[in-house]
């Protein structure tokens, strides 16, 4: 494989960052994460706007433009022959002496990505569909920025492993916040789509962003508020939203079976319209 750093493209195995890259030592950066299918970037538009914003809103430099930001990605895309999958991209506040704030302006920032071949279209757990459980969010207050620091997420992900389940849906003051590397969704019983509003308790997620218009296009209903984990408990059906699973339906939550157990005809439906929907948008 190969990946890209600082402006060179390299083999994987020989990519590195000094220890006293900020990324490594703080944390302190910014990742984005867009899917591939068939060859090409699906919604990256919406994934570079995002990186973006998160960078600004850490006060790291956007190091490239977007139009830089697609050619290293369309690079690696071709130099690994990737037809389905992701492409990562990583930006730190660069290397400086250990120290807490800022470092000295013009220290340049890390920049790495990589792709990863990832089955999408033939997915089976979209089949089956996922178990979830919920977990406490354990996270800060700023969760709109897709901050490098997922430390929670990742003890999240493994409390799903360890319960045979293929996402953790986060948990705060009874309400779902998002899924440990997704959006959280519910069907009521009189078939309304609920998602969380976009707050700083989450991550403005773009495939949600893409679902929820394709929702409204096709004429589904769906109200944007708060629900709680009684609410998913009961619902008719729950998926979760990112670029990496498109739409996955959700057939159990904490070990209770959804609805018939098997995937539910909104989340079937949604699912088929965002793979159009993918296919034409890049
Ligand atoms: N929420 C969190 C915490 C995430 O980590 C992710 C994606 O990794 C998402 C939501 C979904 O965002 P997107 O649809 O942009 O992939």
């Amino acid at each position: 494989r190969t990946a890209y750093v600082n402006g060179e493209y390299l083999p994987l195995d020989q990519a590195r960052v000094p220890v006293m890259d900020r990324g490594f030592l703080f944390a302190d950066g910014i990742y984005e994460v867009a899917a591939v299918l068939g060859g090409r970037l699906v919604d990256n538009a919406g994934h570079l706007a995002r990186l973006a914003r998160s960078l600004s809103e850490i006060g790291i430099d956007n190091p490239h433009t977007v139009e830089e930001w697609v050619r290293i990605e369309t690079d690696l895309v071709a130099r690994n022959e990737l037809a389905e999958g992701l492409v990562y991209l990583q930006v730190t506040r660069g290397v400086a002496e250990r120290d807490f704030s800022f470092p000295a302006a013009g220290t340049p920032a890390t920049v790495v990505a990589f792709t990863q071949a990832k089955t999408i279209t033939n997915n089976p757990l979209a089949e089956t569909g996922a178990k979830v459980v919920t977990v406490p969010d354990l996270r800060w207050k700023r969760r709109d920025i897709k901050s490098v620091a997922l430390l929670a997420q990742v003890l999240a992900k493994q409390a799903a492993s360890e319960a045979g389940a293929a996402e953790a849906f986060m948990v705060e003051d009874g309400a779902i916040t998002e899924g440990s590397s997704s959006t959280a969704f519910i069907v009521t019983r009189d078939g309304t789509i609920v998602t969380r509003p976009l707050s700083n308790a989450l991550l403005p997620g773009i495939t949600r962003r893409a679902v929820i218009a394709l929702a409204t296009e096709f004429g589904l209903r769906l109200q944007e508020r708060l629900f709680s984990v009684e609410e998913l408990h009961g619902a008719a059906e729950a998926f979760y939203t990112s670029a990496s699973a498109f739409v996955m339906p959700v057939v159990s939550v904490d070990g209770r079976t959804l609805g018939d157990g098997r995937p539910g005809a909104v989340a079937r439906r949604l699912r088929e319209l965002y793979f159009t929907f993918a296919e034409s948008r890049d």
